[in-house]
């Protein structure tokens, strides 16, 4: 696979597939049709460059060298010459289906699209382009320079070679990528959004605080943090996009959104993104 990389999407995790790829060696263009979004993302990069070199995990001239790698671009036509491309763009069916269809016509006839997807069909993104065997699902974890796992997406029509190729790939850029099939949420948000909705769930009927929740989660379970902090540092919106997604999919009322999380998200309150969620970040 040819080693430049198109990342779409300079947002939390658009900035930092970028930020691994770059450090990995592969030229990286970073789309975002948002100007100011691509400033504030390159910037990101540039701070947790800069942490890694003053934790001395990286040279201070690999930091600069990585960093030199990425090129902002603000329309999809970057992606001609690239290998790969990862989609990175809101979680929204309809807008990544409009950017797989231009992807399709955009990229290299060999390129393999994928998307990071939290929830959506891999198999629905795959068929809006002609090149269904050649579309698969990256999830990676935030935050992605910290987190070790890819849970990668198998479409229905996604190929061995495809598979293979992404997996190789997932492990050059040190991580560990593990299979999931195509349907509501994959694994990781089919479990962990579940858990954090019944947070919501006990916040909202009063059985304990914020702290309370958080904290029995916490200390009682050995997560590294509270179900309702995790939401915060997710997004509320990420969350709820997710939770419609398994409730409509899947038809099954336990996973229907708690009313607090739309509320929250009705009145902007997004979480750290937004200054304000469960907690004030302000
Ligand atoms: P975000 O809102 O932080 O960033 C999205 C970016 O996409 C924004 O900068 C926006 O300007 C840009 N964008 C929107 N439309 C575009 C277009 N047409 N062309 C180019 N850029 C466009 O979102 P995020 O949290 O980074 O999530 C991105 C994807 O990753 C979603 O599919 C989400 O489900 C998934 N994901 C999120 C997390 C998380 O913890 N936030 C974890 C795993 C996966």
């Amino acid at each position: 696979m040819k080693k430049t990389v198109a990342v779409i999407g300079a947002g939390t995790m658009g900035n930092g597939i970028a930020h691994v790829f770059a450090k990995t060696g592969w030229d990286v263009r970073l789309i975002d049709i948002n100007e100011k979004a691509l400033e504030k993302g390159l910037a990101t990069i540039r701070k947790n460059l800069d942490r890694e070199v003053a934790k001395e995990k990286i040279s201070a001239a690999d930091g600069e060298a990585a960093f030199a790698r990425i090129t902002g671009q603000g329309s999809l036509e970057a992606v001609k010459g690239c290998g790969l491309v990862v989609e990175a763009v809101v979680e929204n069916a309809e807008l990544k289906k409009k950017i797989f269809a231009e992807l399709d016509q955009l990229a290299d006839a060999d390129a393999i699209l994928a998307s990071n997807t939290s929830s959506i069909s891999i198999s629905l993104i795959a068929s809006a382009t002609k090149r269904p065997g050649q579309v698969i699902g990256m999830h990676f974890m935030n935050p992605v320079p910290m987190m070790k796992l890819v849970e990668v997406i198998r479409g229905h029509d996604t190929s061995d070679e495809t598979n293979a190729a992404v997996l190789a790939c997932c492990e050059e850029l040190g991580k560990t990528p593990l299979v999931s099939e195509d349907y509501p949420g994959f694994v990781a948000n089919r479990i962990l959004m579940p858990m954090i909705n019944e947070a919501v769930f006990a916040l909202f009927e009063g059985v304990a605080t914020r702290e309370a929740i958080d904290g029995i989660m916490k200390l009682g379970m050995a997560h590294p943090m509270g179900p309702l902090t995790l939401a915060d540092f997710i997004g509320l919106d990420v969350c709820l996009a997710i939770l419609e997604v398994l409730h409509r999919e899947l038809g099954d009322p336990k996973y229907r959104p708690c009313p607090l999380l739309r509320k929250l998200v009705a009145a902007g309150h997004l979480g750290r993104k937004s200054g304000r969620g469960f907690y004030d970040y302000s």
